[in-house]
């Protein structure tokens, strides 16, 4: 079994072998500073009460109040939330925004709760780490499984127990409870800059043919916006499997092929695949959109795409990512591919606390100027040291937490 939180640890090791950062330093972000983890008692629908366990790890506030999602899944670990705790604190220094990183989830399978439960485990999650909440402390985001509804429902609890009313404490909220415009969007539209601002210097062409792991907020996203600007998408999956189409895939129908059967198998126009076939399917661009480890040594040699765009956080391995690397297949990594959402999560931060409402192509040109900075910076630091796209991210977001320390 993978520990995200080993792997992590694995590639911030590599980067300080790249570049010297002093090992009292490095030693400093080897822990998160606090990790917390409480009990959320629920009382079901049938009248029983059941405790779930809840997390939250602030992992370091260097550069600003801790930011980071909140992911509920039935195997959630603190190992887990930790490494993307980890990954936050790059991710913020990459992007340039003024926060840390942080992250947050619940073990749970929300599947199995009715809507009630949900509301009430969710506000049982706030209720036991208010004290550590704040505008200007930690700031909690949505991830896997958590919907702006819920980020709402927090949100009010928060105001409820502290009178704080500026509701810039939780983000992702809907647009009409203090959510900015661009939101929902923002992770798949700032892959796809990332993508775009690399193109040329990666040799693909004008149209991609894009295979998509993942058909969720990011993956579902990104397939519409790269199939918007002239790309291909050839497949996509989602828990349970994955479709193909070699000459392309209608979305639209795709979707209402899910939203009819709750699923993507079976869909007339298509070929029915495994998850593990479409990693693993010729194309340019490969975009993990799902979770941790998908690409391991195990199946590393197998990839056939040209290009991997790392929407999801920690899909490879770094063993996966050393074969890529001698392979030639360069990887853009989580940490700079998947920034957008935390950079739109950022603007509704400062909008709520300005009390402004920005429209949608104000948040989306500042998204791209933001993005396009930050891509070509991650890239000026790989060339100057020779190394990969990824360690030129982890290179400019350790100088600039160093800087700040
Ligand atoms: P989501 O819950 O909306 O969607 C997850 C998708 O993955 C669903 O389609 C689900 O069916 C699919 N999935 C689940 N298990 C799978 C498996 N074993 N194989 C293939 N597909 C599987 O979550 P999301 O918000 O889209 O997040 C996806 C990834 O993107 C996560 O790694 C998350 O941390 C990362 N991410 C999300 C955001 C954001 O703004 N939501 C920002 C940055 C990074």
């Amino acid at each position: 079994m993978n520990n995200p939180f080993e792997n992590a640890m694995k590639q911030l090791d590599k980067a300080a072998k790249i570049k010297d950062f002093g090992d009292d330093f490095i030693a400093q972000l080897r822990a998160p500073n606090r990790d917390i983890r409480i009990s959320i008692p629920v009382k079901m629908d049938n009248g029983s009460t059941k405790i779930f366990e809840g997390y939250r790890v602030e992992y370091n506030n260097t550069l600003g109040p801790y930011k980071g999602g909140i992911r509920y899944h039935r195997d959630t670990e603190i190992n887990e939330i930790k490494a993307l705790g980890f990954w936050m604190v790059l991710k913020c220094a990459v992007s340039g925004i003024p926060m840390g990183g942080g992250k947050g989830g619940i073990m749970v399978e929300p599947k199995d709760l009715s809507k009630g439960e949900l509301e009430r485990l969710s506000r049982g999650w706030v209720r036991g780490l208010s004290d550590i909440l704040g505008p200007h402390k930690d700031v909690p985001a949505p991830d896997v499984n958590t919907t702006p509804e819920i980020m709402a429902w927090m949100a009010d609890e928060f105001e409820k127990i502290t009178g704080d009313k500026t509701r810039s404490t939780f983000t992702g909220k809907p647009i009409d409870r203090g959510g900015s415009e661009g939101r929902g969007p923002a992770t798949g539209l700032g892959g796809f800059y990332v993508f775009d601002t690399l193109r040329d210097e990666l040799k693909l062409p004008a149209k991609c043919k894009v295979a998509i792991q993942g058909f969720g907020n990011v993956g579902a996203n990104a397939a519409r916006i790269f199939s918007q600007n002239s790309h291909i998408i050839i497949a996509v999956s989602d828990s349970k499997s994955g479709i193909v189409k070699k000459d392309g895939l209608d979305l639209e129908k795709v979707e209402a092929h899910k939203k009819k059967t709750g699923g993507l198998k079976d869909f007339s126009e298509a070929e029915d695949i495994t998850n593990e076939e479409l990693l693993e399917l010729p194309c340019d661009l490969l975009v993990p959109a799902a979770f941790e480890n998908v690409i391991t040594e195990g199946n590393a040699r197998k990839i056939k795409a040209k290009t991997i765009l790392e929407l999801a956080n920690g899909p490879i391995t770094p063993e996966a990512d050393e074969i890529l690397f001698k392979k030639s297949i360069p990887v853009i990594p989580d940490i700079l591919a998947n920034s957008g959402g935390v950079t739109v999560s950022y603007f509704e931060w400062d909008q709520n606390l300005k009390n402004e409402h920005w429209s949608e192509k104000e948040v989306f040109d500042k998204l791209k100027s933001m993005i396009q900075d930050s891509t070509k910076k991650s890239m000026e630091k790989a060339k100057e040291a020779n190394t990969s796209l990824r360690m030129g991210a982890f290179i400019l977001a350790l100088e600039k937490i160093k800087a700040k320390m």
